[in-house]
């Protein structure tokens, strides 16, 4: 709930707009005050203050207990001009409040929190789990002060800002070492520290050297690339994580396929500074270290039934301090479909915060696991179940601790459990950027482009939303008429691990790439697809109400569609009596097709038919015409429009297209 909290009579009219805009989510609290807001700071999880900050501030300072308690706090003036994250920008989720807020009452947020305010993601927003001195490293990164991140692999992470330097996966008693970036010709990265973070700095300190990488090379390298893999088979040096044994198994070494064939340009003497440490290993670390924990672990088990909560969980630490895994990476327990409701490992998963993925028995009878038996065989009808179960949700990962017994006292062991190290999936957003106006492109294509550490698109598109990227995105552009390249290119990003953000104008599935894109990639990339506003529905809207019946799209473009195949389907639509919009509808080197295509659909609709011309739909230079299929001029046309050709029942009603919905009501009415 969210309390409503004023004291004058603007403030309350500011107020009551709220109140009204938000009826279920929001509580006024009346009376004086200081009482009100003790209240509503007692009651609610989130408070808009219609008072001066400074007031607020002096009532909510006795009130305050810690960070992670206490409520969201968004101040308004009582002007209702600014809408002030004050207090839990992030934990509170005030500044998404005041951005909500402010979108409510026409007002301007107002957000100070660091990391929002210079476009940097916060430590804490990555949503993955962070061990060590968040806010000293966070602050480090904010300062452009340099940064190594010492990754195992290569995760799906938003862009980083150049001075967050890639260095080795941490090596085991390694200390810094940073590598250059091998660079595609075509790739660069969005610069844009903040100000107070002068580029040299980080070239400076990092630049790679000479020798190591091509001309084209960036300064700096791409944030989350592969680094070089280093052995990792000694003793940890430094200090521990609390409670945490320092020792690191064999087994838990940085993980396959993140080597570096460029190798390691060790940093310069005296380097060591703040590091972003993103691991699944217990490692020693310092003061000015974080250790991201990213979710890689997938615990197997197997038990009988009635086994302990204790036995369960006991089994499952032991087996992760052993083999210097930390818990924090653990994302499931996984089992077979009969002990779904086992609670000894309902109750264990539940410890670890984690869920239960089950798998029937004939599935994980399948898998071929070092260490099968017949005590299983006999109970649930598979031979293995902890590694069987492990190596199944682990999607063909490398089994990091073969089965292992639980070991009480005095008695057979009741759990078994095995660890499975699940390979990164990349992030594909296929993000459909709408016709061109900035207000046509959504909230969540936005939120994927800042979200991507990679952005690949034609390069018209990419100026189309260059602002939006964040410092650090890399950027692979090309040239019309490289489609595969672009589709292929995006996937093997994607498949080596990145957040990638391929982009196409209106809506990326429509006559663009995200097929091509799709086509490529198999099930070890995450596909995310964000709709777009397409050419034909800008189009509609611009015209009047064209679409109101049945409608199709054709491409007239016979680049990689024969013609035969496109007149198959003009007939049929003109047979059909469907309203068609013609993308690619005209080009220099085709001219004969639009013509061609207007007199098929004019063997089954009169000359009068009406026909909508929309030339850069929302754009800046955007032009529309109506007329009529006899007296289409093709010369209006060209590869920036659209046509749109009405049904039989399609009218022209004061200046717009409208095709009739067909209700019975509204052709009675025509009668
Ligand atoms: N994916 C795009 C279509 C790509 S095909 C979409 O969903 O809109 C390219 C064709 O789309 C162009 O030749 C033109 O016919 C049409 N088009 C794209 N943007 C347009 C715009 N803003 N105004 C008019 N037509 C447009």
């Amino acid at each position: 709930m969210i309390g409503l909290i004023s004291a004058t009579a603007a403030g309350a009219s500011a107020r009551d707009r709220l109140a009204t805009a938000w009826p279920g989510r929001t509580r006024v609290y009346n009376g004086p005050v200081r009482e009100a807001v003790e209240r509503a700071f007692a009651e609610c999880e989130q408070l808009v203050c219609f008072l001066a900050t400074g007031a607020t501030v002096r009532l909510l300072a006795p009130l305050l207990t810690d960070k992670a308690s206490d409520p969201g706090v968004v101040c308004v003036d009582e002007a209702g001009r600014f809408a002030v994250s004050l207090l839990g920008g992030h934990g509170g989720g005030a500044n998404s409040l005041a951005t909500e807020v402010a979108s409510a009452l026409a007002a301007t947020p107002v957000i100070t929190t660091a990391t929002d305010a210079t476009d940097i993601p916060g430590l804490d927003t990555l949503g993955l789990p962070t061990e060590g001195a968040v806010a000293t490293v966070t602050r480090a990164i904010l300062d452009g002060t340099p940064v190594t991140l010492h990754a195992d692999a290569v995760w799906p992470l938003p862009p980083l800002p150049p001075n967050v330097m890639r260095g080795a996966p941490l090596a085991v008693g390694d200390g810094d070492a940073a590598a250059p970036g091998g660079a595609l010709a075509s790739e660069h990265v969005i610069s844009g520290a903040p100000e107070d973070a002068p580029q040299q700095t980080a070239s400076r300190a990092y630049r790679p050297t000479a020798g190591t990488s091509g001309p084209h090379a960036p300064a700096v390298a791409p944030p989350d690339g592969p680094g070089p893999a280093l052995a990792a088979q000694q003793p940890v040096a430094g200090t521990d994580t609390a409670g945490t044994s320092g020792g690191v198994v064999a087994h838990a070494g940085p993980v396959p396929g993140a080597a570096d064939p460029e190798g390691v340009v060790p940093a310069a003497p005296g380097s060591s500074g703040p590091r972003l440490i993103l691991t699944d290993r217990v490692v020693g670390i310092a003061a000015a270290d974080v250790v991201v924990r990213p979710p890689s672990l997938v615990v197997g088990v197997g038990a009988s039934r009635g086994v302990g909560v204790d036995e369960v969980y006991g089994l499952v630490r032991d087996v992760l301090r052993d083999a210097g895994l930390s818990p924090l990476s653990v994302v499931e327990l996984a089992t077979v479909d009969a002990k779904a409701d086992e609670p000894g490992i309902v109750g264990a998963a539940g410890r670890l915060g984690v869920p239960v993925r089950t798998y029937p028995a004939d599935v994980l009878a399948a898998i071929t696991v070092p260490n099968p038996s017949g005590a299983p065989l006999a109970a649930v009808g598979t031979p293995s179940v902890a590694e069987a179960a492990a190596l199944t949700a682990g999607r063909g990962g490398e089994l990091l601790v073969p089965k292992r017994k639980s070991s009480p006292e005095g008695r057979a062991a009741m759990a078994t459990c095995a660890v499975v190290r699940r390979a990164p999936r990349g992030r594909l957003a296929v993000v459909g950027l709408g016709p061109g106006a900035r207000d046509l492109l959504t909230p969540r294509a936005t939120a994927e482009l800042r979200r991507a550490s990679v952005l690949v698109g034609l390069d018209q598109y990419v100026d189309q939303i260059r602002d939006l990227l964040r410092p650090g995105t890399r950027v692979i552009e090309s040239g019309l008429g490289r489609e595969e390249e672009r589709a292929r290119t995006a996937v093997t990003e994607a498949q080596a691990g990145h957040a990638v953000a391929l982009v196409g104008s209106g809506d990326a599935g429509v006559y663009a790439m995200a097929s091509p894109a799709l086509a490529e990639a198999a099930d070890d990339i995450e596909v995310v697809g964000v709709p777009g506003v397409t050419a034909a529905l800008a189009a509609a809207a611009i015209l009047g109400a064209p679409l109101g019946h049945d409608h199709v799209s054709i491409s007239l473009s016979d680049l990689h569609t024969p013609w035969e195949v496109i007149e198959r389907r003009v007939r049929a639509a003109a047979e059909a009596d469907i309203v068609v919009t013609f993308y690619n509808p005209r080009s220099r080197g085709r001219d004969w097709q639009l013509p061609k295509a207007l007199a098929l659909l004019a063997e089954h609709r009169t000359a009068a038919t009406p026909v909508g011309v929309v030339r850069n739909a929302s754009r800046p230079d955007g032009t529309s015409h109506l007329t009529t299929l006899a007296r289409l001029d093709p010369a209006t046309v060209d590869m920036m429009t659209v046509v749109t050709v009405g049904n039989t029942a399609t009218r022209e009603i004061a200046g717009r297209m409208v095709t009739p919905r067909g209700y019975r009501w509204q052709s009675e009415g025509a009668r």
